[in-house]
């Protein structure tokens, strides 16, 4: 079985405005590097479906998916909050995105695939039920958990997110719900300056100090994520991958290097393998430094794919 790679050329039709961080190019640079890595070759790739209404509102609620649909416009740039913006290309990539996470689900589930990766724009863990924000529009990530615990079954999923926000809307959406664990490591105080207010006893959140590095990011998973993991048994687990805690990318200030994003991708695995029958998928939140960003990913898939 392979690793699966879940994307969809609709996903670079999404943009925000000609300098906006959060660009097409990213999916660009993440392809460039894994064709000049050479595991272009190791992956099966797959075109990711449009996410269903019943998908979706497993999330959020049916009016908040109108209200998104109704926002696209049929040209130029509406925003939707200050960093927010949809353009005519918008409305299909969210729905890719959300989908993609859903197909990453059923082939691992379906033993289809070893372990997925979705190459996929715009990134969601900022959005909640109801509310669009920070790039994101419908939560991906908490898509495909529900659609693991509503459509196939599971007890007990975990969201493992390094992305150097804290994913407030995946918290939100998984708060006080037991069949959900969630660890996650991000930069403090930073945006969106949440996770640290009481946060609910299924929810692990590090936050880690602007200049923290390899040891401190490390210290943090085996000190606060492993215990609860290996408590927890997972039965799946996924990542909300954000690449923008590496030491390249300014739009935070956390200093991670390439290989930290291997060892956590291996630690993470291991309780994969021993929990939950190796099935882990994984979905592309942030990462604005477009080199570091490709290498950063080629490090996470030589893991998932022992390539
Ligand atoms: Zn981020």
């Amino acid at each position: 079985m392979a690793t699966a790679l879940v994307t969809h050329s609709d996903c670079m039709k999404h943009e925000m405005g000609a300098h906006h961080p959060e660009c097409p190019a990213r999916l660009a640079a993440i392809d460039d590097q894994l064709i000049s890595s050479g595991i272009a070759g190791f992956v099966e790739r797959y075109d990711a479906p449009l996410a269903t209404a019943e998908q979706l509102a497993r999330v959020h609620p049916p009016d908040y998916i109108e209200e998104i649909r109704a926002a696209s416009p049929t040209r130029g740039i509406v925003h939707l909050d200050p960093d927010t913006a949809m353009c005519p290309g918008t409305w299909d990539a969210v729905l890719r995105a959300a989908g993609a996470a859903v197909l990453a689900t059923d082939l691992v589930m379906r033993a289809e695939a070893e372990n997925a990766f979705c190459s996929v724009r715009p990134p969601g863990h900022h959005a909640t039920p109801t509310r669009a924000m920070g790039f994101c529009f419908f939560n991906n990530v908490a898509v495909a958990a529900m659609h693991a615990l509503a459509a196939h079954g599971l007890q007990r999923v975990a969201v493992v997110d390094f992305d150097v926000h804290h994913g407030n809307g995946t918290e939100e959406i998984f708060s006080a719900d037991d069949r959900v664990l969630m660890v996650s490591t991000f930069q403090h105080p930073f945006y969106p300056y949440s996770g640290t207010d009481n946060p609910a006893s299924n929810m692990v959140n590090v936050p880690l100090a602007a200049g923290t590095g390899s040891n401190g990011f490390r210290e943090a998973v085996e000190q606060y994520w492993m215990p609860a993991l290996e408590s927890f048994k997972p039965q799946m687990v996924f990542f909300s991958a954000g690449f923008d805690a590496h030491i390249e990318d300014d739009m935070a200030m956390l200093r991670l290097v390439d290989q930290d994003y291997a060892w956590v991708t291996r630690r993470i695995k291991e309780v994969a393998d021993r929990y939950a029958e190796g099935r882990i998928v994984s979905v592309l939140e942030g990462g604005y430094a477009l080199s570091a960003l490709g290498r950063s990913v080629v490090q996470h898939l030589r893991v998932l794919g022992d390539f």
